[in-house]
Protein backbone atom coordinates (compact mmCIF):
# COMPACT_ATOMS: atom_id res chain seq x y z
CA UNK A 1 0.00 0.00 0.00
CA UNK A 2 0.96 3.40 -0.77
CA UNK A 3 2.48 5.49 1.99
CA UNK A 4 0.08 8.47 3.15
CA UNK A 5 2.41 10.93 2.06
CA UNK A 6 -0.05 13.62 2.25
CA UNK A 7 0.96 13.16 6.17
CA UNK A 8 3.53 14.86 6.18
CA UNK A 9 1.91 17.94 5.25
CA UNK A 10 -0.96 17.85 6.93
CA UNK A 11 1.22 16.80 10.13
CA UNK A 12 3.61 20.24 9.22
CA UNK A 13 0.21 22.43 8.80
CA UNK A 14 -1.36 20.85 12.55
CA UNK A 15 1.76 21.89 14.52
CA UNK A 16 1.60 25.63 12.76
CA UNK A 17 -2.31 25.92 13.88
CA UNK A 18 -1.32 24.59 17.31
CA UNK A 19 1.41 27.16 17.74
CA UNK A 20 -1.10 29.57 16.33
CA UNK A 21 1.15 30.93 13.51
CA UNK A 22 -1.15 29.30 10.64
CA UNK A 23 -1.02 32.27 8.03
CA UNK A 24 -4.38 33.18 6.59
CA UNK A 25 -4.14 35.09 3.38
CA UNK A 26 -6.65 38.01 3.07
CA UNK A 27 -7.74 37.84 -0.49
CA UNK A 28 -7.81 41.63 -1.44
CA UNK A 29 -8.94 43.25 -4.45
CA UNK A 30 -6.87 46.57 -4.72
CA UNK A 31 -9.22 49.13 -6.64
CA UNK A 32 -6.90 51.56 -8.76
CA UNK A 33 -7.55 55.19 -7.61
CA UNK A 34 -9.08 54.13 -4.60
CA UNK A 35 -5.85 52.77 -2.20
CA UNK A 36 -6.14 52.30 0.80
CA UNK A 37 -9.37 51.19 0.15
CA UNK A 38 -9.87 47.93 -1.34
CA UNK A 39 -12.37 45.02 -1.09
CA UNK A 40 -11.38 42.09 0.61
CA UNK A 41 -13.14 39.21 -0.39
CA UNK A 42 -13.92 37.48 3.24
CA UNK A 43 -15.24 34.22 3.51
CA UNK A 44 -18.72 35.53 4.19
CA UNK A 45 -18.75 37.82 0.75
CA UNK A 46 -17.20 40.91 -0.63
CA UNK A 47 -16.74 43.81 2.15
CA UNK A 48 -15.34 47.77 1.81
CA UNK A 49 -12.09 47.67 3.67
CA UNK A 50 -9.07 49.88 4.74
CA UNK A 51 -5.46 48.49 4.27
CA UNK A 52 -3.54 49.76 7.12
CA UNK A 53 -0.33 47.27 6.29
CA UNK A 54 0.98 47.69 2.44
CA UNK A 55 4.62 47.97 1.69
CA UNK A 56 3.08 50.29 -1.57
CA UNK A 57 4.59 53.14 0.97
CA UNK A 58 3.77 55.24 -1.52
CA UNK A 59 0.72 54.22 -3.53
CA UNK A 60 3.28 54.40 -6.56
CA UNK A 61 1.15 51.78 -7.75
CA UNK A 62 -1.58 53.38 -8.59
CA UNK A 63 0.44 56.68 -9.73
CA UNK A 64 -0.37 57.53 -13.38
CA UNK A 65 2.76 57.96 -14.18
CA UNK A 66 3.29 54.52 -13.56
CA UNK A 67 0.24 53.52 -14.88
CA UNK A 68 0.37 55.70 -18.04
CA UNK A 69 4.21 54.03 -18.95
CA UNK A 70 2.54 50.38 -18.05
CA UNK A 71 -0.34 51.13 -20.20
CA UNK A 72 2.18 52.49 -23.26
CA UNK A 73 4.70 49.12 -22.62
CA UNK A 74 2.20 47.10 -22.68
CA UNK A 75 0.48 48.26 -26.32
CA UNK A 76 4.06 48.16 -27.81
CA UNK A 77 6.10 45.31 -26.35
CA UNK A 78 3.14 42.79 -25.35
CA UNK A 79 2.65 40.20 -22.07
CA UNK A 80 5.86 38.77 -21.81
CA UNK A 81 9.79 39.48 -22.04
CA UNK A 82 9.97 36.03 -24.02
CA UNK A 83 13.10 34.47 -22.70
CA UNK A 84 16.14 34.54 -19.77
CA UNK A 85 17.98 37.47 -20.47
CA UNK A 86 20.88 35.70 -22.33
CA UNK A 87 18.43 33.72 -24.79
CA UNK A 88 16.28 36.85 -26.34
CA UNK A 89 15.02 37.89 -23.25
CA UNK A 90 16.94 41.08 -23.08
CA UNK A 91 14.29 43.97 -23.92
CA UNK A 92 15.63 47.41 -24.53
CA UNK A 93 13.00 48.35 -21.02
CA UNK A 94 15.63 46.31 -19.07
CA UNK A 95 18.47 48.03 -20.50
CA UNK A 96 16.88 51.41 -19.49
CA UNK A 97 15.62 50.50 -16.41
CA UNK A 98 19.05 49.92 -15.23
CA UNK A 99 20.58 52.65 -16.55
CA UNK A 100 17.91 54.94 -14.23
CA UNK A 101 19.06 52.50 -11.09
CA UNK A 102 22.97 52.90 -11.74
CA UNK A 103 22.10 56.87 -11.76
CA UNK A 104 19.85 56.40 -9.08
CA UNK A 105 22.62 55.02 -6.64
CA UNK A 106 25.31 56.86 -7.93
CA UNK A 107 26.91 53.81 -9.00
CA UNK A 108 28.41 52.78 -12.54
CA UNK A 109 25.98 50.11 -13.02
CA UNK A 110 23.05 47.62 -11.74
CA UNK A 111 21.11 44.56 -12.44
CA UNK A 112 17.96 43.66 -12.34
CA UNK A 113 16.02 40.41 -10.81
CA UNK A 114 12.63 38.91 -10.91
CA UNK A 115 12.99 39.99 -7.12
CA UNK A 116 14.12 41.58 -3.90
CA UNK A 117 14.49 38.03 -2.90
CA UNK A 118 16.17 36.82 -5.63
CA UNK A 119 18.40 39.99 -6.46
CA UNK A 120 19.66 39.03 -2.67
CA UNK A 121 20.08 35.43 -2.93
CA UNK A 122 21.69 35.31 -6.33
CA UNK A 123 24.27 38.00 -5.87
CA UNK A 124 25.41 36.69 -1.53
CA UNK A 125 25.61 32.86 -2.88
CA UNK A 126 27.71 34.11 -6.27
CA UNK A 127 29.86 36.40 -4.62
CA UNK A 128 30.89 33.42 -2.24
CA UNK A 129 31.83 31.72 -5.54
CA UNK A 130 33.56 34.46 -7.07
CA UNK A 131 35.91 35.09 -4.14
CA UNK A 132 37.60 32.18 -2.69
CA UNK A 133 37.77 32.53 1.08
CA UNK A 134 35.09 35.02 1.29
CA UNK A 135 33.76 35.68 5.11
CA UNK A 136 30.85 37.41 4.99
CA UNK A 137 29.87 39.23 8.41
CA UNK A 138 26.09 39.58 8.56
CA UNK A 139 24.11 41.09 10.81
CA UNK A 140 22.08 39.16 13.00
CA UNK A 141 18.70 40.38 11.84
CA UNK A 142 19.37 40.07 8.00
CA UNK A 143 16.17 39.30 5.74
CA UNK A 144 16.03 35.47 4.92
CA UNK A 145 16.30 36.03 1.44
CA UNK A 146 20.20 37.24 2.78
CA UNK A 147 20.63 34.11 4.73
CA UNK A 148 19.79 32.20 1.75
CA UNK A 149 21.96 33.44 -0.38
CA UNK A 150 24.93 33.12 1.66
CA UNK A 151 24.07 29.70 2.84
CA UNK A 152 24.12 29.08 -0.78
CA UNK A 153 27.21 31.00 -1.14
CA UNK A 154 28.99 28.27 0.72
CA UNK A 155 31.06 30.87 2.53
CA UNK A 156 32.06 31.64 6.42
CA UNK A 157 29.79 33.46 7.83
CA UNK A 158 30.14 35.29 10.88
CA UNK A 159 26.66 36.59 12.51
CA UNK A 160 27.59 40.46 14.96
CA UNK A 161 24.68 41.74 17.19
CA UNK A 162 22.34 43.41 15.73
CA UNK A 163 23.56 46.89 14.25
CA UNK A 164 26.56 46.85 16.84
CA UNK A 165 29.49 48.80 15.24
CA UNK A 166 31.53 47.39 18.63
CA UNK A 167 30.62 44.10 17.96
CA UNK A 168 31.39 43.09 14.36
CA UNK A 169 34.70 45.34 14.73
CA UNK A 170 35.30 42.65 17.33
CA UNK A 171 34.97 39.91 14.81
CA UNK A 172 36.79 41.97 12.09
CA UNK A 173 39.59 41.83 14.37
CA UNK A 174 39.45 37.89 14.61
CA UNK A 175 40.13 37.78 10.63
CA UNK A 176 43.33 36.79 9.47
CA UNK A 177 43.95 40.41 7.21
CA UNK A 178 44.61 38.64 4.10
CA UNK A 179 40.84 37.22 3.40
CA UNK A 180 38.23 38.60 1.82
CA UNK A 181 35.50 40.49 4.01
CA UNK A 182 31.82 41.50 3.13
CA UNK A 183 29.73 43.14 5.68
CA UNK A 184 25.85 42.80 4.66
CA UNK A 185 23.42 44.58 6.34
CA UNK A 186 20.19 46.03 5.91
CA UNK A 187 19.15 50.36 5.78
CA UNK A 188 15.76 50.10 7.33
CA UNK A 189 15.11 46.74 9.75
CA UNK A 190 11.21 46.46 8.25
CA UNK A 191 9.81 45.18 11.74
CA UNK A 192 11.46 47.49 13.97
CA UNK A 193 11.50 50.40 11.85
CA UNK A 194 15.04 50.38 13.19
CA UNK A 195 18.36 52.33 11.01
CA UNK A 196 21.71 50.54 10.56
CA UNK A 197 25.02 52.90 11.43
CA UNK A 198 26.12 52.82 7.95
CA UNK A 199 29.13 55.29 8.33
CA UNK A 200 30.27 53.48 11.23
CA UNK A 201 29.95 50.16 9.31
CA UNK A 202 31.78 51.99 6.29
CA UNK A 203 34.30 53.14 8.56
CA UNK A 204 35.32 49.52 9.57
CA UNK A 205 34.86 48.19 6.29
CA UNK A 206 37.93 50.81 5.51
CA UNK A 207 39.71 49.83 8.59
CA UNK A 208 39.59 46.30 7.62
CA UNK A 209 39.41 46.00 4.17
CA UNK A 210 35.84 44.62 3.70
CA UNK A 211 33.06 44.77 0.95
CA UNK A 212 30.51 46.61 2.43
CA UNK A 213 26.72 45.18 1.03
CA UNK A 214 23.80 47.22 2.12
CA UNK A 215 19.70 46.27 1.84
CA UNK A 216 17.60 49.06 1.00
CA UNK A 217 14.55 47.49 0.37
CA UNK A 218 12.28 49.34 2.87
CA UNK A 219 13.86 52.92 1.96
CA UNK A 220 14.29 52.71 -1.75
CA UNK A 221 11.89 55.77 -2.99
CA UNK A 222 11.45 56.63 0.65
CA UNK A 223 14.57 58.45 2.00
CA UNK A 224 17.46 60.40 0.17
CA UNK A 225 17.08 63.77 -1.96
CA UNK A 226 16.19 61.33 -5.03
CA UNK A 227 14.44 58.21 -3.09
CA UNK A 228 18.12 56.57 -3.27
CA UNK A 229 16.98 55.66 -0.06
CA UNK A 230 19.66 56.25 3.78
CA UNK A 231 22.63 55.58 2.15
CA UNK A 232 21.78 58.74 0.24
CA UNK A 233 20.29 60.68 3.23
CA UNK A 234 23.10 60.27 5.41
CA UNK A 235 25.63 60.55 2.81
CA UNK A 236 27.29 57.45 2.16
CA UNK A 237 26.39 56.11 -1.33
CA UNK A 238 30.09 56.52 -2.60
CA UNK A 239 31.34 54.53 0.42
CA UNK A 240 29.49 51.47 -0.13
CA UNK A 241 30.03 49.10 -2.69
CA UNK A 242 26.75 46.87 -3.18
CA UNK A 243 23.19 48.57 -2.79
CA UNK A 244 20.47 46.17 -3.15
CA UNK A 245 16.75 47.41 -3.52
CA UNK A 246 13.47 46.77 -4.87
CA UNK A 247 10.79 47.79 -7.30
CA UNK A 248 8.22 46.44 -5.20
CA UNK A 249 7.68 48.49 -2.20
CA UNK A 250 8.39 52.48 -2.66
CA UNK A 251 8.31 51.98 -6.37
CA UNK A 252 5.09 50.42 -6.57
CA UNK A 253 5.70 47.44 -8.83
CA UNK A 254 7.47 44.12 -8.85
CA UNK A 255 11.54 43.17 -8.96
CA UNK A 256 14.72 43.59 -7.46
CA UNK A 257 18.21 45.01 -8.45
CA UNK A 258 21.84 45.40 -7.40
CA UNK A 259 23.72 48.63 -7.94
CA UNK A 260 27.57 48.61 -8.24
CA UNK A 261 30.90 48.57 -9.93
CA UNK A 262 30.58 47.85 -13.44
CA UNK A 263 33.09 44.33 -12.60
CA UNK A 264 31.00 43.53 -10.10
CA UNK A 265 27.35 43.41 -12.20
CA UNK A 266 29.20 42.08 -15.11
CA UNK A 267 30.55 38.98 -12.64
CA UNK A 268 27.39 38.54 -11.17
CA UNK A 269 25.08 38.72 -14.44
CA UNK A 270 27.68 36.13 -15.95
CA UNK A 271 27.62 33.45 -13.27
CA UNK A 272 24.59 33.38 -10.36
CA UNK A 273 22.66 30.85 -11.53
CA UNK A 274 19.40 32.98 -10.25
CA UNK A 275 19.88 35.26 -12.70
CA UNK A 276 21.06 32.93 -15.94
CA UNK A 277 18.16 30.49 -15.84
CA UNK A 278 15.20 32.65 -14.90
CA UNK A 279 13.11 34.43 -17.10
CA UNK A 280 13.61 38.39 -17.64
CA UNK A 281 10.84 40.60 -15.79
CA UNK A 282 8.04 41.54 -18.66
CA UNK A 283 9.17 45.02 -20.51
CA UNK A 284 5.76 46.39 -18.86
CA UNK A 285 7.24 46.01 -15.26
CA UNK A 286 10.52 47.36 -16.32
CA UNK A 287 8.49 50.12 -17.98
CA UNK A 288 6.63 50.84 -14.78
CA UNK A 289 9.21 50.75 -12.42
CA UNK A 290 11.27 53.03 -14.19
CA UNK A 291 8.80 55.46 -14.52
CA UNK A 292 7.91 55.32 -10.99
CA UNK A 293 11.90 55.85 -9.91
CA UNK A 294 12.01 59.05 -12.66
CA UNK A 295 8.96 60.55 -10.51
CA UNK A 296 10.15 59.98 -7.36
CA UNK A 297 14.11 61.07 -8.01
CA UNK A 298 12.18 64.67 -8.87
CA UNK A 299 9.86 64.82 -6.41
CA UNK A 300 9.62 64.83 -2.64
CA UNK A 301 5.92 65.30 -2.01
CA UNK A 302 4.78 61.87 -1.13
CA UNK A 303 8.31 61.41 0.80
CA UNK A 304 7.49 64.35 3.33
CA UNK A 305 3.60 63.45 3.05
CA UNK A 306 4.62 59.50 4.54
CA UNK A 307 7.02 61.13 7.13
CA UNK A 308 4.18 63.83 8.11
CA UNK A 309 1.63 60.39 8.28
CA UNK A 310 4.03 57.90 9.96
CA UNK A 311 4.72 60.58 13.22
CA UNK A 312 1.34 61.58 13.22
CA UNK A 313 -0.20 58.36 13.97
CA UNK A 314 2.80 57.26 16.35
CA UNK A 315 1.93 60.60 18.09
CA UNK A 316 -1.80 59.26 18.63
CA UNK A 317 -1.35 56.05 18.95
CA UNK A 318 1.36 56.38 21.69
CA UNK A 319 -1.08 59.10 23.32
CA UNK A 320 -3.66 56.22 23.38
CA UNK A 321 -1.05 54.22 25.54
CA UNK A 322 -0.70 51.87 22.69
CA UNK A 323 2.43 50.15 22.53
CA UNK A 324 4.32 51.37 19.91
CA UNK A 325 7.77 50.21 19.28
CA UNK A 326 10.17 52.39 18.88
CA UNK A 327 10.97 52.77 15.33
CA UNK A 328 12.38 55.80 13.76
CA UNK A 329 11.15 55.55 9.93
CA UNK A 330 7.96 55.26 8.66
CA UNK A 331 7.23 51.93 10.04
CA UNK A 332 4.88 51.44 13.18
CA UNK A 333 4.74 48.31 14.80
CA UNK A 334 2.50 47.55 17.48
CA UNK A 335 3.95 44.79 20.27
CA UNK A 336 1.63 42.17 20.94
CA UNK A 337 3.83 39.44 22.08
CA UNK A 338 1.88 36.32 21.61
CA UNK A 339 0.88 34.62 18.11
CA UNK A 340 -2.42 33.71 19.18
CA UNK A 341 -3.23 36.98 20.53
CA UNK A 342 -2.09 39.00 17.83
CA UNK A 343 -4.08 37.34 15.61
CA UNK A 344 -7.27 37.43 17.56
CA UNK A 345 -6.07 41.45 17.22
CA UNK A 346 -5.86 41.29 13.74
CA UNK A 347 -8.94 39.09 13.13
CA UNK A 348 -11.07 41.71 15.39
CA UNK A 349 -9.59 44.63 13.16
CA UNK A 350 -10.99 43.35 10.09
CA UNK A 351 -14.10 41.63 10.97
CA UNK A 352 -15.18 44.19 13.44
CA UNK A 353 -13.81 47.50 12.47
CA UNK A 354 -13.06 46.79 8.50
CA UNK A 355 -8.87 47.58 8.81
CA UNK A 356 -6.98 45.02 7.52
CA UNK A 357 -3.67 44.52 9.64
CA UNK A 358 -1.95 41.55 9.01
CA UNK A 359 0.02 39.76 12.18
CA UNK A 360 3.87 39.68 12.07
CA UNK A 361 4.85 35.93 13.27
CA UNK A 362 7.73 33.50 13.96
CA UNK A 363 10.03 33.15 11.96
CA UNK A 364 9.66 37.05 10.74
CA UNK A 365 10.56 37.80 14.38
CA UNK A 366 11.33 36.06 16.97
CA UNK A 367 8.60 34.12 18.88
CA UNK A 368 7.34 35.97 22.08
CA UNK A 369 7.57 39.47 20.18
CA UNK A 370 4.75 39.36 17.67
CA UNK A 371 2.85 41.93 16.80
CA UNK A 372 1.15 44.04 14.63
CA UNK A 373 2.91 45.62 11.73
CA UNK A 374 1.29 49.19 10.65
CA UNK A 375 2.13 50.88 7.63
CA UNK A 376 0.51 54.84 6.77
CA UNK A 377 0.91 56.17 3.51
CA UNK A 378 0.25 59.68 2.08
CA UNK A 379 -3.21 58.07 1.34
CA UNK A 380 -4.27 57.56 4.94
CA UNK A 381 -5.87 61.02 6.24
CA UNK A 382 -6.59 62.20 9.10
CA UNK A 383 -10.28 60.47 9.37
CA UNK A 384 -8.73 57.31 8.67
CA UNK A 385 -6.12 57.83 11.00
CA UNK A 386 -8.77 58.73 13.81
CA UNK A 387 -10.60 55.62 12.97
CA UNK A 388 -7.58 53.73 12.86
CA UNK A 389 -6.50 54.50 16.73
CA UNK A 390 -9.95 54.14 17.78
CA UNK A 391 -10.40 50.49 16.09
CA UNK A 392 -6.89 49.83 18.00
CA UNK A 393 -7.73 51.11 21.55
CA UNK A 394 -10.99 48.88 20.98
CA UNK A 395 -9.84 45.65 20.35
CA UNK A 396 -6.78 46.18 23.11
CA UNK A 397 -9.36 46.53 25.64
CA UNK A 398 -11.53 43.74 24.43
CA UNK A 399 -8.71 41.58 24.33
CA UNK A 400 -6.74 43.26 27.62
CA UNK A 401 -3.70 43.26 25.69
CA UNK A 402 -0.34 45.21 26.85
CA UNK A 403 -0.05 48.46 27.07
CA UNK A 404 2.83 50.96 26.62
CA UNK A 405 4.85 50.29 29.88
N1 LIG B 1 15.03 42.35 1.70
C1 LIG B 1 14.25 42.71 2.72
C2 LIG B 1 14.87 43.36 3.91
C3 LIG B 1 12.86 42.47 2.70
O1 LIG B 1 12.09 42.80 3.73
C4 LIG B 1 12.30 41.85 1.55
C5 LIG B 1 10.85 41.59 1.41
O2 LIG B 1 10.01 42.03 2.08
C6 LIG B 1 13.16 41.50 0.51
C7 LIG B 1 14.51 41.75 0.62
C8 LIG B 1 12.62 40.83 -0.72
O3 LIG B 1 12.13 41.81 -1.61
P1 LIG B 1 10.97 41.44 -2.64
O4 LIG B 1 9.68 41.55 -1.90
O5 LIG B 1 11.13 42.42 -3.75
O6 LIG B 1 11.24 40.04 -3.08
Amino acid sequence: MRRDYDRYFSDTIGALKAEGRYRVFAELERTCGKFPHAVWHSPDGPRDIVVWCSNDYLGMGQHPETLKAMHQALDSNGAGAGGTRNISGTNHQHVLLERELADLHAKPSALIFGSGYSANEATLSSLGRLMPGLVILSDALNHASMIEGMRHSGSERRIFRHNDAADLETQLQSLEPGRPKLIAFESVYSMDGDVSPIHAFCDLAEKYDAMTYLDEVHAVGLYGARGAGISERDGAQNRLDIVQGTLAKGFGVVGGYIAASAALCDAVRSTAPGFIFSSSMPPVVAAGARASIQHLKQNNTAREKLAERAARLKRLLSAAGMPVMPSVTHIVPLMVGDARLAKQASDALLLQHGIYVQPINFPTVPRGTERLRVTATPFHDDDLMDRLVEAVVDVWSRLDLRRAA
